[in-house]
């Protein structure tokens, strides 16, 4: 059934969930291009004959939008809008014999490590001269770098292991090649991401190796900002706060999810460390690396959290004052270990957690931002918004932590470069500033 009005074999990607899926993406969407496919990704408009949705499996809420997303454009091809819906990721890794069925109007779905087979219906080849040269579907200036992919941590209430498979490391001279041509074409900042970023090495190296692949990637020219998202706290390589430290482009900030402040839940979630130990670590990550900026998320209403275990992570979050914070509402995820737990705390009651915890977060970055009034940093300008050039400063990394804003009624700064300028005003979480004129 040939569409309405003359169109090229125009493919849009649409990508749901974390930057892990967002690369995945963009692997899709060079392979396409080499493949002389006309590809956009998350376009607006339905003017594209194929519609491949790259989603997201991992909790409730982030399953609901992947099937809204399905049907929408299930619906637009009932419509004659679209010809072909495919679907892949991690929601179809891990349902597609169910989606088959409810959802016929798709035309196939695919795991997560089936990129050939999708590639292969869409009539294309898998160029592996493309491997390293991605296309970003991110501003020029910054792209993810995803060093590894799946988990073999054994975290209770987690389904990603089971969409993503056990943990797989890429070779670092792939990697650093990589960095290398994303560099070339004018990217300042590399964010590392994995599930977890601290296994890297110890399946093709024995060792866990994160500390010198940071080296090597700290020596490819033209990088201003290599950032660390997703560490594990169990087992953390200390030697990567040295390298942190040592290296003027390595960002003094660590994302590092840490779940809950309670040693009995952190045991139900079988995450390998206690609270003590916890803060500890936490105590040598300040101390290595002074001025480094936290961040971390939590989990609230795991089955069997009490009031009383609520409680301790409520004051954990007290105590360490981190610089960024983010927080989950459990899940109850089928086939997870927790999954033979009984989900026990009501919804509202969860709901309140979350909110008691980021209403006590928003009072310690307010505190923290006063500090900031009158400092000087170095932003990364990303975009032009509401009157206001938007950036970041080291500490912040896009779409997740705080935003510096410039008004741009008096002010001219090119996006994707860095620039210094002057905190004046402090919120919560947003920073208002000044250029400084050398
Ligand atoms: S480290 Fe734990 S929470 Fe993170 S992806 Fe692996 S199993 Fe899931």
């Amino acid at each position: 059934m040939k569409t309405k009005g003359t169109r090229t074999n125009k493919v849009n990607i649409v990508t749901l969930g974390c930057s892990k899926n967002l690369v995945d993406s963009e692997v899709l969407y060079t392979q396409l291009k080499g493949n002389g496919y006309d590809v956009v990704h998350e376009s607006k408009k339905d003017n594209a004959e194929i519609v491949v949705i790259n989603t997201c499996g991992f909790i409730d809420g982030a399953k609901e939008e992947s099937i809204e997303t399905i049907l929408r454009y299930a619906d637009a091809k009932d419509r004659g809008v679209v010809d072909k819906v495919y679907v892949t990721g991690c929601l179809s890794h891990r349902y597609k014999d169910e989606l088959a069925v409810e959802i016929p109007t798709v035309d196939a779905w695919f795991g997560t490590n089936e990129l050939p087979r999708l590639l292969k219906t869409l009539k294309a080849d898998y160029k592996h001269e493309l491997v390293g040269e991605r296309l970003l579907t991110t501003p020029a200036h910054y792209a993810y770098l995803k060093i590894a992919e799946g988990c073999d941590r054994p975290c209770s209430f987690c389904a990603i292991p089971l969409m993503r498979g056990g943990h797989i490391s890429r070779p670092i001279d792939e990697l650093v090649g990589e960095a290398r041509s994303l560099a070339k074409r004018g990217m300042k900042e590399l964010i590392l991401i994995a599930q977890d970023l601290t296994y890297y090495g110890l399946d093709i190296y024995k060792k866990r190796n994160l500390a010198d692949l940071m080296n090597q990637l700290a020596d490819v020219e033209g990088i201003d900002w290599i950032r660390l998202q997703y560490a594990y706290p169990s087992g953390f390589p200390l030697d990567v706060l040295d390298v942190m430290r040592e290296r003027s482009n390595i960002c003094k900030y660590l994302d590092m999810p840490l779940q809950t402040g309670s040693t009995e839940m952190l045991k139900a979630m079988r995450r390998g460390i206690t609270r003590e130990k916890t803060e500890a670590l936490i105590e040598t990550i300040r101390e290595r690396v002074p001025s480094i900026a936290l961040r971390t998320t939590l989990i609230v209403g795991h089955p069997g959290e009490t009031e009383e275990l609520f409680e301790e992570t409520y004051q954990f979050v007290e105590k360490m004052r981190f610089e960024r914070l983010g927080v989950f509402q459990y899940s109850h995820e089928e086939n997870t270990h927790s999954h033979t737990m009984v989900d026990d705390v009501p919804a509202e009651v969860k709901q309140e957690r979350a909110d008691a915890i980021m209403e006590l977060q928003q009072s310690i970055s307010w505190e923290l931002n006063q500090e900031k009034i009158g400092k000087e940093y170095k932003v990364l300008f990303d975009r032009k918004e509401g009157g206001y050039f938007i950036g970041r400063t080291e500490s912040d990394s896009p779409e997740v932590d705080n935003e510096v804003l410039l008004p741009a009624a008096s002010n001219y700064v090119r996006l994707g470069d860095f620039t210094k300028v002057r905190i004046t005003e402090a919120e919560e979480f947003d920073l208002y500033a000044e250029l400084v004129t050398e």
